[in-house]
């Protein structure tokens, strides 16, 4: 195995494309060194992204908008107070990521570049519209989170594209977001289904929203009839009612030791109802 530390992206998105064999980047190494260990994935070539000046940084850009480094571990989101007063539910979301030990290095992008459905700080990035900046061969993009993941374990980059940073936007007056998993035990655990809500009051009427949908499908789901269903409504009964008929309606679950279909269907339209809510009083002013 060849371990490279370049001082660059695109000393490392050039490291990646001329690499013939498996290549992995680390970040945290919490998905990539425990594969490793188990001699599930053994790469040709590692490519540590933790020397390169700005991973470790999080930002609030002059526009309200985030920039968070790849590098940056999930035990950090949660120290900063101004990133969790606009954006809670992102932050619960990869705080629920394995245990202290692992929040200590564990980063949003290799929990989104290692292509789980479960991956539980992915519903809320889609959900807030975060964005990924990629460096490839073929220069740099910004893409939508939700398009990164393709499959279990597959993702939408390209040989030699690299993640450069998370991005999220502007929270804007009178927002709201949350997320929440249902697992058998306490902690420790990988979701049987997560769910996280984003939106926004006029008063107290729905403006606009999102609503995403983790492991109940190949990758996780954005669900805009979840959205339709509470847009326009002050979130009572009826819009609940809809929004979880709407969820339920959005999942194409597998059957494992930690779930049924029809379980995890179920659950689906519990937590939506449940991370709406949480959404719209932290919209009205409730603290995370
Ligand atoms: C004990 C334990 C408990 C866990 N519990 C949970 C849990 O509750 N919920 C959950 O979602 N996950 C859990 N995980 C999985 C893991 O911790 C997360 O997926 C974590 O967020 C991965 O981040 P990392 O920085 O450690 O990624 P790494 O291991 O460094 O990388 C993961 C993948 O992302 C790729 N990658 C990393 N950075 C980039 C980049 N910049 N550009 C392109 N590709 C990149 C790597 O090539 C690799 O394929 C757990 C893991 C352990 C060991």
């Amino acid at each position: 195995m060849r371990y490279h530390a370049p001082a660059s992206f695109e000393d490392a998105s050039r490291i990646a494309a001329s690499a013939t064999g498996v290549t992995r980047f680390l970040a945290g190494g919490t998905d990539v060194l425990v594969q490793l260990r188990a001699g599930m994935v053994i790469p040709d070539d590692l490519i540590d992204l933790k020397k390169i000046p700005g991973v470790s940084d999080i930002v609030k850009n002059g526009d309200g908008g985030w920039t968070i480094g790849v590098a940056v571990p999930g035990i950090r989101l949660g120290a900063d107070s101004a990133l969790v007063a606009d954006w809670p539910g992102v932050v619960e979301g990869m705080e629920l990521v394995g245990s202290t030990q692992v929040q200590g290095r564990a980063t949003l992008t290799g929990n989104l570049c290692n292509g789980s459905p479960a991956a539980d700080s992915v519903p809320g990035l889609v959900a807030a519209g975060a964005t990924v900046s990629v460096t490839g061969p073929e220069g740099s993009r910004t893409i939508p989170v939700e398009e990164i993941p393709t499959g279990p374990g597959k993702t939408s980059l390209k040989p030699g594209e690299v993640a450069t940073a998370i991005n999220l936007p502007p929270r804007g007056e009178h927002g709201g977001d949350a997320y929440l998993r249902f697992i058998p035990r306490t902690e420790m655990d990988i979701a049987v289904v997560g769910c996280a809500v984003n939106l926004k009051l006029d008063g107290d009427t729905i403006t606009e929203a999102r609503v995403v949908l983790g492991a109940v499908a190949p990758t996780v789901v954005l669900v805009p009839e979840a959205a339709a269903a509470i847009v326009g409504t002050t979130l009572d009964d009826a819009a609940l009612a809809a929004l979880d008929a709407a969820a339920r309606a959005a999942c194409n679950p597998i059957s494992d030791k930690r779930g049924t279909v029809e379980f995890r269907i179920d659950v689906a339209g519990v937590l939506a109802r449940r991370a709406a809510r949480i959404a719209y009083d932290r919209a009205k002013g409730a603290k995370a």
